[in-house]
């Protein structure tokens, strides 16, 4: 049986925009459930948590996993982390507008969209070869024009873009690494996991203050390891 052409082309209308608007309501109740009741509430935090397509920054296979409560596997023994994390993340750092923010462990690339939704320029350092080309792929098809990736050792740092305004280290950390905090302009604001690795870690925020670190534990959290580059 032939069907007629235009039940074809109002099929492909009408499906192109239900998948998004799918994933749109998971988003919102994502904002909803997870992040408002447990206590995100900066404005531009939960907006940006609405508009990033979380579904493309994990793989094929789980996208309908996306938006649930928990880190998702992305590949080489590496995870993207809860919603609920990411935000408090965001949120802990203050981030306005004119901000230039700094983030170790680029992984997928959701973190550095959900910051470049927010600030100006995000810099964003891989240490997985694989991770990092694809998150800076992906980020430029997505339209994301004001995120860097570079793929290398994120202890050192970015000096050249130096001094960030904001630095957000997602992999757990032995201790801070001092570049980092050298690369923090006064009044800044660090986060970042310290603790043993494969173990809890202590989620710390760190403030420059005089030159200073004014640290702050903030919760327990368990991050996949800050690994090192062998030393040549
Ligand atoms: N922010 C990511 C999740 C990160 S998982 C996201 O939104 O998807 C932690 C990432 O940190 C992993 O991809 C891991 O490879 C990376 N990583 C670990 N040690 C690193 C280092 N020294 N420098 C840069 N990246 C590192």
């Amino acid at each position: 049986m032939m069907v007629p052409v235009y039940i074809l082309l109002s099929l492909l209308l009408l499906t192109t925009p239900v998948q998004e608007d799918a994933y749109k309501a998971q988003r919102e109740q994502m904002v909803e459930q997870q992040l408002k009741r447990r206590g995100i509430s900066d404005k531009a935090v939960l907006n940006a948590m609405r508009s990033v397509q979380r579904h493309l920054f994990v793989p094929p296979a789980i996208a309908a996993e996306a938006y649930s409560d928990g880190a998702l596997p992305i590949g080489h023994k590496q995870t993207i982390s809860q919603p609920y994390m990411v935000a408090y993340m965001t949120q802990v750092i203050n981030p306005t507008p004119g901000m230039k923010v700094l983030e170790i462990g680029t992984g997928s690339g959701y973190q550095a969209a959900v910051l470049a939704e927010i600030v100006k320029e995000v810099y964003t350092i891989e240490i997985i070869p694989e991770h990092g080309k694809m998150a800076a792929a992906r980020l430029k098809q997505l339209g994301y024009g004001n995120v860097e990736v570079k793929i290398g050792d994120g202890y050192a740092g970015w000096e050249e873009h130096a001094p960030f305004d904001a630095i957000v280290v997602t992999a757990g950390a032995e201790s801070v690494p001092p570049p980092l905090f050298e690369q923090l302009r006064e009044g800044g604001r660090m986060v970042i996991p310290v603790g043993p690795v494969y173990m809890t870690q202590t989620l710390k925020l760190i403030q420059k203050k005089r030159g200073k670190a004014v640290t702050r534990n903030l919760m327990p959290v368990v991050f996949v390891p800050f690994t090192r580059e062998k030393q040549k």
